[in-house]
């Protein structure tokens, strides 16, 4: 038995009812985003609206906190049962320090936001979006001070999505990567043998012929469609709603097949990593990721590491050959590099794996910046382009190719961004450890048995759920913590060699 201590029992029993709230919450999410009437949205906010808020009276009940409590000094507990109560006075801690009043601010005005962002973006207009981000800026630095931190006020937002991160980390590592990058993008772009754009881009795909090719794929690297499914969405995510029903969706626009295809393979990734947590932490509150970057992490190896390499897309060709005509008039070679194209692009969401993490060094510093008070929302405007012609050499013309591109900021989602380069940093390193320790892992990727590496990740990664805070987990599974420099050395393998 897991959890055996009869206080965690207890506690699991009492906190059961957030488990299962949690489960209706994420049925309904899914379905704000798959299947509801556009009209539905009034009624669905209404009423996510207040399971929220019941959830959080749920959490702060006087009897489980007092059990947190007790529970926080306890010696004798095993990991499993650490983990339970880490994670619940985690979310204890976070809940009590945010005032009632500014957990509702933030709520109206991120949701007032939205609209706003979205029209500020398909206009061209950053003064219609400015007022709110002013407004998120200062609510984010009053939770940042309820909330505490040791060092810098960033630490507290940053806490909140990725455990135990620090600013002064996040920029050690940018310290290492920025230079690095820079240098590899320049011998890249120089050398010419990754093309920056590449006929397939046009080419335009019949919907129908891109399912068939998805649902083959996620068949092929084991996506189990009795504990999840594949379904269609403005934006491609992921949701857990159970430990056996994991589900996914994809988008298709028409043209640039790479765009669904490699979308629906980081989506599988973080699918696997809820499939495979240990069904023996079934409805507890450690059933589920260690952190956003480690879930990341599990996308992006699927994707990039996996995806795009070589063994990957030769065993792919058949499948591609057989269900979209205009494949036969392109070799392999053609489908790696198209898979591949390496070009500075404004645009975060489509950049490749070597520029990529520029675009999140960007975002980190000017949200740095913003909750010491030091810029405002139109400083941010000015300084995001320039900042991009420094980076990547190339200069934003309108506001919706830079500063209002992202979604993040009109949620109140600050501190989130540097989640995706950690994501892309651990994979890299599971990388360097997979290829070591397992016999022929571009062997099995070539013939599509995909069923030893999700082993590996289910040892390393999957199984422990959030048993382990996520520097912890990294330590146990690989003898060290995070490490940026496996990603420099992938890109070199890939990219220079
Ligand atoms: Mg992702």
């Amino acid at each position: 038995m897991v959890f055996e201590n009869p206080k965690i029992k207890e506690l699991l029993g009492k906190t059961r009812v957030l488990w299962a709230l949690g489960h209706a919450q994420s049925v309904l999410a899914w379905d704000s985003e798959t299947y509801m009437p556009r009209q539905g949205v009034v009624d669905r906010s209404m009423a996510l609206a207040e399971l929220a808020a019941l959830q959080q009276r749920l959490l702060l009940r006087e009897e489980v906190v007092k059990l947190v409590e007790e529970l926080v000094d306890e010696e004798d507990l095993n990991d499993y049962e650490k983990g339970v109560v880490r994670v619940l006075n985690r979310r204890i801690r976070i809940m009590k320090a945010l005032p009632p009043k500014l957990v509702m601010e933030m709520a109206k005005t991120t949701e007032e936001a939205r609209p706003y962002w979205k029209e500020a973006r398909d206009k061209n207009k950053f003064e219609l979006f400015q007022p709110y981000l002013d407004k998120i800026i200062d609510l984010s630095r009053q939770a940042a001070e309820y909330i505490g931190y040791e060092e810098h006020p960033y630490d507290a937002a940053l806490d909140y999505y990725e455990e135990g991160l620090r600013k002064r980390r996040v920029e050690e590592m940018f310290k290492y990567l920025e230079p690095r990058i820079r240098r590899i993008l320049e011998k890249v772009l120089s050398e010419g043998r990754y093309p920056q754009t590449h006929e397939l881009e046009t080419v335009e795909y019949r919907k129908t012929d891109m399912e068939r090719v998805n649902i083959t794929i996620l068949q092929n690297l084991g996506y189990p469609f009795d504990r999840g499914r594949l379904d269609v969405s403005a934006h491609p995510f992921t949701i857990g709603i159970g430990l056996d029903d994991v589900r996914i969706t994809t988008r298709y626009e028409g043209k640039d097949f790479k765009r669904t295809l490699y979308s629906t393979i980081h989506e599988f990734g973080h699918a696997l990593y809820d499939l495979q947590i240990d069904k023996a932490l079934r409805a507890t509150p450690i059933a589920n990721g260690a952190s956003l970057g480690i879930h990341e992490s599990q996308s992006r190896f699927w994707e990039n590491i996996v995806g795009r390499s070589r063994a990957f897309v030769e065993a792919l060709y058949p499948i591609l050959k057989d269900n979209l005509d205009f494949i036969s008039g392109y070799s392999v070679e053609d489908l790696y590099y198209y898979f591949n194209t390496v070009k500075p692009s404004l645009i975060r969401v489509e950049a490749d794996e070597v520029t990529y993490n520029l675009h999140i060094l960007l975002r980190f510093k000017l949200e740095v910046k913003m909750i010491e008070g030091e810029y405002k929302a139109t400083d941010v405007a000015e300084i995001w382009n320039e900042e991009m012609e420094r980076l990547l050499g190339i200069r934003p013309k309108t506001y919706s190719e830079g500063v209002l591109q992202d979604i993040h900021w009109s949620m109140g989602s600050i501190g989130y961004f540097p989640t995706y380069t950690i994501g892309n940093l651990v994979s890299a390193q599971i990388y360097h450890y997979i290829t070591k320790e397992l016999e022929d892992f571009h062997g099995s990727i070539s013939s599509m048995n995909f069923d030893v590496i999700r082993e590996y990740l289910r040892e390393k990664i999957h199984k422990w759920g959030a048993t382990y805070p996520p520097a912890e987990l990294l330590r146990r599974s690989f003898g060290e913590p995070m490490n940026p420099k496996y990603f420099i050395e992938y890109l070199e393998a890939k990219y220079l060699a």
